[in-house]
């Protein structure tokens, strides 16, 4: 299955890994905290006026390579998959 095939195949699950995982400067959110935006449900709060870097951000491979049950174990999975220090 190629790149486009993989891609075109996504569509976000909310798994909210990437509201949690890496650090977002705009946010002064670190690394491995959630965005103070992030909803119990795992949605975002401010959707409608979150962030360029979060309307930027578009679903790749590494999405489906960080699956797990819980978003603890996602985090985990996407710390060491982008090599983040914890
Ligand atoms: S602003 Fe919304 S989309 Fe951006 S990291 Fe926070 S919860 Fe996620």
């Amino acid at each position: 299955m190629n790149r486009e095939n993989v891609l075109n195949g996504l569509s976000c699950a909310g798994c909210a890994a990437c509201c949690v995982a890496p650090d977002i400067s705009t946010l002064n959110k670190p690394a491995g905290v959630p965005c103070q935006h992030l909803n119990e449900d795992l949605r975002c709060g401010i959707y409608e006026d979150r962030p360029e870097v979060c309307r930027n951000y578009r679903m790749d491979e590494s999405c489906l390579e960080i699956q797990a049950d819980s978003l603890q174990e996602r985090v985990a999975q996407y710390g060491i998959l982008f090599d983040l220090q914890p």
